[in-house]
């Protein structure tokens, strides 16, 4: 009888999402198995693609499969289905899906490289004392004295021995080489800390979790910054791992927590796993490895850790759920939290969304009784909330204090007398936003976008902050020559040199998707932070997180009102995150904590309950205006972006998938548009977009899926689907 595969094919393109049937030569009929990885030719070459079904018959005429690339499956049935779970809710294709999942070392595409890294080490071939009754040198003798016993490896580079000695121990069989695979990285060790008594709040949110072992049920824990949340983890995580099952925990970004991890290692040294962005490829593939071959017990990573291969999953962690990175930018815009409701099903497992201000769709399920609600409402060491101030910085432009409001400007002075340290947020990278001429008024746009470039002071240029483009900067006008260019709009940079201009003792750091380009500089800025190296930490929202410095008793926030200004439904949400998570790395430990809002819009209820440390409110006021305006989580919406680089092109497609929505949804769901987006000329390309708002219409996805491939037939446009809620 023959063999047959289905294989998923590496080629990402839509139109191309189906199976290609290969007939399996004889000599690799034993090694078949679904989840692997084979290369295949395909038309004039060979393309890797995934084993997606074994069969004994086909009724085309195939190709022979060329080699079977895994000797393990590395989709195993779970990630098979949640490929096919993510391909139907961001209608992606499936092998993109799939290649989302995976770490890139295993991956189907011929680009990667990367290997399993292996080290030589030396084994005795025999034992210790039975070796030195044999005639040999004394070079011989000193190689085997560091060999402690018969099963003993040495590593041959690490240990300063004679390359000729162990030459001839070899020759005579003495010694064997043994290679041995290696994992590029490991957490450090610390010494293993002991749990804290939990309180009674901490006590009661463990206990309803750990009843839930062996459930799906998820749970909201709503905790105020610094009130036990990752404590109440750490206890529930113990727990699962006595009964012998793995826990999953998800955090926005560890590169920006490293204390978060270090907490876990403490508590659970040699059997967590980490996965993030941070880390080099080579060193994600181990990780990745460990989880696989069941070494760790715990990975804790961002987004694309959802996928760990565990087989046994006792818990599941969310942390600071609200944060956007849990949504995939890219195709397949996938939501982390739609991948692990499925995961807690499969393996009837407890989901734990903790947040300090819970996103609003999370909170309204917990409303409705579909999640779990445990509230912490103190901070867990009895530090109290911090005091917060909101600066009218209307009046603060008139005393001439534009920038540091005069109210801040003593408090830092007051800190720094303390020998206390002050964090100030400032949600703008780069030095200035705008570079205009004040002779003829030319501004310097990038040529590619819509908007003005920023100027970098630290590499002296001016910078797209969409499409990444250049450009060196002179001191004279490019349009008149006069030497009269002004610098507009503040980032961190200027900031900065305000900073060491007015404070000129003070020791300041900057940290910025610019000053930790370099791999590691995080961890470094952090680390000094708070080894009290500096006193002011200056940041982008890289700052708001997580972070625990018990020395810092003043936040300062510059500009309140960018975040609240951006055109989207959801400002108002990130702008209350964002400010309650930066208000709380103040004051954290036994000193109080003041925060300072500069705003000029002071009346602003979002700032309002901020100011007053109350999320309900926000809850409620912000609910009632999602509601009026048909935002989730009243309605789901799906943004459709067309674009093209030819304008004509984008706006007749627009206008007919207006035309084919319009006449084929149901007739609840509202199809606004086509409109120009808001970043409408983006990298040479135009952009139209068409919004949907719908509650329960199953005619939707079928309705899409059609327009992606009507869509897919014009060459020139591409179209985008986002869903939200
Ligand atoms: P969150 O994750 O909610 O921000 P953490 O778990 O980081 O809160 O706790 C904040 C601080 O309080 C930490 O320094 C932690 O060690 C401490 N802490 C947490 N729970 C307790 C407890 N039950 N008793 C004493 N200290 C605690
Ligand atoms: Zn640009």
């Amino acid at each position: 009888m023959k063999m047959y595969v289905d294989v998923l094919v590496e080629i990402e393109t839509k139109h191309l999402d189906k199976t290609f049937t290969y007939h399996v030569p004889k000599e690799l009929e034993a090694e078949v198995m679904i989840g692997k990885r084979v290369l295949v030719p395909f038309g004039a070459r060979e393309l890797e693609g995934y084993i997606l079904n074994i069969k004994d018959s086909s009724e085309m005429a195939t190709k022979d499969l060329t080699n079977i690339l895994d000797a393990e499956p590395i989709l195993n049935d779970e990630l098979l289905y949640l490929g096919k779970f993510m391909q139907k809710q961001t209608l992606s294709s499936l092998c993109s899906c799939y290649n989302t999942m995976l770490p890139k070392a295993l991956k189907a595409s011929q680009k990667s490289q990367i290997k399993v890294k292996k080290e030589i080490y030396l084994k005795l071939t025999a034992s210790l004392d039975e070796l030195l009754k044999e005639p040999i040198t004394s070079a011989g003798r000193d190689v085997l004295s560091l060999f402690t016993n018969a099963d003993a490896v040495l590593q041959a580079k690490a240990n300063k021995v004679s390359a000729s000695a162990v030459k001839t121990l070899l020759n005579k069989g003495f010694l064997v080489l043994e290679e041995r695979e290696v994992y590029r990285y490991n957490l450090d060790s610390y010494q293993e800390e002991q749990p804290k008594k939990l309180n009674a709040e901490q006590q009661k949110a463990y206990e309803k979790i750990t009843a839930s072992f062996g459930k799906p049920q998820v749970f909201l824990l709503h905790g105020v910054t610094g009130s036990g949340k990752t404590e109440v983890y750490l206890n529930v995580i113990a727990d699962c791992l006595k009964m012998g099952q793995e826990a999953l925990v998800l955090v926005p970004e560890i590169s920006l927590t490293p204390q978060f991890v270090e907490r876990f290692s403490k508590r659970f040294p040699k059997q967590i796993a980490v996965l993030h962005s941070g880390l080099s490829n080579g060193e994600k593939y181990d990780e990745y490895r460990k989880i696989m071959r069941g070494e760790v017990a715990i990975c804790i990573g961002a987004r694309s850790a959802s996928f760990a291969p565990f087989k046994n999953l006792g818990v599941i962690i969310m942390d600071e759920e609200q944060t956007d990175s849990y949504k995939q930018e890219n195709n397949p815009r996938y939501f982390t939290l739609d991948i692990l409701k499925e995961r807690s099903k499969i393996h009837s497992c407890p989901l734990v969304l903790g947040s300090a201000t819970p996103s609003l769709d999370t909170m309204a399920h917990a409303h409705k009784k579909i999640y779990a609600y445990l509230p912490l409402t103190k901070r867990a060491n009895n530090a109290s909330l911090p005091e917060i101030i909101l600066v009218d910085m209307a009046e603060e432009m008139q005393a001439r204090h534009p920038i540091i409001s005069r109210e801040l400007e003593c408090l830092i002075i007051e800190r720094l007398n303390k020998k206390e340290q002050i964090m100030l947020l400032l949600n703008r990278r780069g030095h200035s936003t705008t570079i205009t001429c004040s002779n003829c008024g030319f501004t310097y746009r990038c040529p590619h976008c819509d908007i003005t470039l920023t100027y970098h002071r630290t590499t002296k240029n001016l910078r797209c902050h969409y499409c990444g483009y250049t450009k060196y900067i002179t001191d004279t006008c490019p349009n008149c020559q006069a030497k009269s260019l002004s610098y507009y709009g503040m980032g961190t940079e200027k900031l900065e040199e305000y900073l060491e201009e007015i404070f000129p003792t003070a020791k300041i750091v900057r940290m910025d998707r610019d000053s930790t380009a370099n791999k590691g500089s995080h961890e470094k800025i952090i680390k000094d932070f708070q080894e009290h190296k500096y006193d002011i930490l200056l940041g982008t929202q890289m700052i708001s997180k997580g972070l625990d410095f018990p020395d810092v008793t003043l936040v300062g926030i510059i500009d309140a009102d960018a975040s609240l200004n951006i055109p989207d439904y959801k400002s108002n949400e990130r702008t209350f995150a964002l400010l309650s998570q930066a208000s709380g790395r103040g004051g954290r430990a036994k000193k109080a904590g003041t925060v300072v809002i500069q705003t000029f819009n002071k009346e602003n209820p979002v700032l309002q309950f901020v100011a007053l440390n109350s999320y309900q409110k926000f809850y409620a006021y912000e609910m009632n205006i999602r509601k009026t305006l048909k935002y989730p989580p009243f309605y789901y919406l799906a943004l459709l972006t067309i674009k093209s680089k030819d304008y004509e092109q984008a706006s007749n497609e627009a206008r007919k998938a207006k035309e084919f929505l319009s006449n084929n949804v149901s007739n609840e769901t509202i199809v606004l548009g086509p409109a120009t987006a808001n970043l409408f000329f983006v990298n040479g390309i135009y952009h139209f977009e068409i919004l949907l708002k719908y509650r329960f219409d199953d005619k939707i996805m079928p309705c899409l899926k059609e327009l992606d491939e009507m869509i897919l037939l014009n060459k020139k446009v591409t179209l985008d689907i986002d869903f939200h809620y």
